[in-house]
């Protein structure tokens, strides 16, 4: 163990516990340095045992407290994050790499709202009656599930673990969530934040380490019911596997290799400014990204040629300063997504822009930035084309009719989310209709809404999170039918 690091400690029964005396310590780096800047625990299945133990005792008066001071409890939580947004949205940008502003304007206020919207909406969360006539009457109970398990990933740290978090304790559960090994300091302080919050011990706890370890330990558990999780297709698959022969409920939200479709009646300026930012908003690393851009024919090469314009202007560096694109999260990830670079150069595809590392200078000169890249000529079937890259990283290609456009899009294993930009209303219906995916965004990207059902099909996942959706999934219906006939 390295003395000289802040060690990043579980949050265990309301406190942070003091690591086992040979417990195993993973370095966690700093993406736009290369530097080593703290450790964090690599859990055990001992830490699980006392966190299970500290949720089990913790979850009859969890779940039997009134809803309003349940939600207190999630509103002062949220209250307190925005409190100390500055010291958050700096432990992002250190952890993950991501512009300092971004992790401002964007990763923290969404996880203040997580809480403060879930804990709003259990309050208003109604179950149904069905009446039979003058025979009998049905209604259904909503009962908390007990303990569930939320795994998060690292592209949006805070945010995705507090999107699974907040509606797991509004509905009544106890939580063991564990976040990326590789970004854990926002859920570190998340796990401060609890305690001053007075949050009641146990209903929370946060384990760290790494995922085919603790992760796997939380997945497979018998005491704990279902499991929310946000990650990779692979990792998704192996977890469905580990659960099924337990029956666990399971919310999986994968990966996506998302279309964006530009017609030539869109609107230009409006249209350029959304396929740049869904490009590579976070250096490219959000499941949502648009990576595979399909633009009608008769301005292609005008659209092509102003989006590279605007790619051109992109401010890559220091995350702490005023740039449009930090580093990348990690050197495994960096090298990966240049690895896909050169695949799609080896299949034939044309760099137009970007394709290499980028040196920055100064405190940043070991760090894992990657030029903003789109890449032309590779067809459908291409490895580039059907594989998530997951960095700043998208092909371009134009199309001819609705069909094509279609089909293109269609392509791949994946459902999670599609961009169209139109002017015409009736063609924008139309395409929304047939496009097989889980969210469908017009004339915009990446516009949410906390009420909407958010999630993905075919290999982008099981079922859907996201407002009643979300206290469905941490719920267990029961209908109770009385005869009074
Ligand atoms: P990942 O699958 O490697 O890891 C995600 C989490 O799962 C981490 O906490 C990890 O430690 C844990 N984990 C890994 N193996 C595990 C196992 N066997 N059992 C239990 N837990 C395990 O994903 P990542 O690299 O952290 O994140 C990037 C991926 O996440 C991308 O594919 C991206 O598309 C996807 N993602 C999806 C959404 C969505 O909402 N659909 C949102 C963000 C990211």
């Amino acid at each position: 163990m390295d003395n000289a690091l802040p060690c990043i400690r579980n949050y265990i029964a309301g406190e942070l516990a003091t690591p086992r005396a040979r417990a195993a310590l993973l370095d966690n780096v700093n993406p736009a340095s290369g530097q080593v800047y703290s450790q964090l625990v690599d859990s055990t299945d001992e830490d699980l045992q006392a966190a299970v133990a500290a949720a089990q005792s913790a979850l009859p008066g969890w779940r039997a407290m009134d809803i309003a001071a349940r939600a207190r409890h999630l509103e002062k939580v949220a209250d307190l994050i925005e409190r100390d947004l500055d010291r958050f949205a700096a432990a992002e940008c250190e952890d993950n790499g991501k512009p300092l502003a971004l992790a401002r304007a964007v990763d923290i206020p969404r996880a203040v709202d997580n809480f403060r919207f879930f804990a709003r909406a259990i309050t208003q969360f109604a179950s149904e009656s069905h009446a039979m006539g003058e025979r009998a009457i049905n209604y259904t109970l909503r009962a908390p599930l007990g303990i569930v398990g939320c795994i998060s990933p690292w592209n949006l740290p805070l945010y995705l673990f507090t999107w699974k978090i907040a509606p797991a304790l509004a509905a009544g559960n106890c939580v063991i969530a564990k976040p990326s090994e590789v970004t854990p300091k926002t859920a570190a302080l998340l796990a401060e934040t609890c305690i001053e919050a007075g949050l009641p011990a146990g209903v929370l706890n946060i384990l760290h380490g790494r995922g085919s370890g603790i992760g796997n330990a939380i997945v497979t558990h018998p005491d704990i019911k279902a499991i929310s999780f946000t990650g990779g297709t692979a990792t998704g698959a192996r977890i469905a596997a580990q659960a099924a022969p337990q029956f666990k409920k399971l919310s999986l939200e994968l990966g996506g290799k998302n279309p964006t479709l530009v017609f030539a009646d869109c609107d230009w300026d409006k249209t350029l400014d959304g396929v740049l930012r869904s490009a590579f908003a976070n250096q490219g690393q959000i499941c949502l990204c648009g990576s595979r851009i399909y633009v009608e024919r008769s301005i292609y090469a005008d659209f092509k040629a102003a989006l590279l314009q605007r790619i051109s202007q992109l401010r890559i560096g220091d995350p702490l300063t005023d740039v449009d694109q930090g580093a990348l999260v990690s050197a495994a990830h960096m090298h990966k997504v240049l690895g896909a670079i050169e695949t799609a150069r080896a299949e034939g595809g044309e760099i137009l822009c970007g394709g290499q590392q980028r040196q920055v200078d100064g405190r940043c000169n070991g760090g894992f930035f990657v030029e903003p890249t789109l890449i032309e000529g590779l067809p459908l079937d291409s490895q580039t084309n059907q594989q998530e890259i997951f960095g700043p990283v998208a092909t371009i290609q134009p199309f001819e009719g609705e069909e094509q456009a279609l089909q293109l899009a269609n392509g791949t294993g994946y459902g999670l989310a599609a961009s169209v930009w139109s002017e015409n209303l009736s063609r924008s219906h139309r395409i929304a209709g047939r496009l097989d995916f889980g969210i469908v965004w017009v004339n915009c990207w990446l516009q949410r809404d906390l009420r909407t059902p958010f999630g993905g099909m075919k290999n982008s996942g099981v079922g859907r999170e996201g407002g009643w959706e979300a206290l469905r999934f941490f719920t267990e219906p029961k209908n109770v039918c009385i005869d009074f006939g």
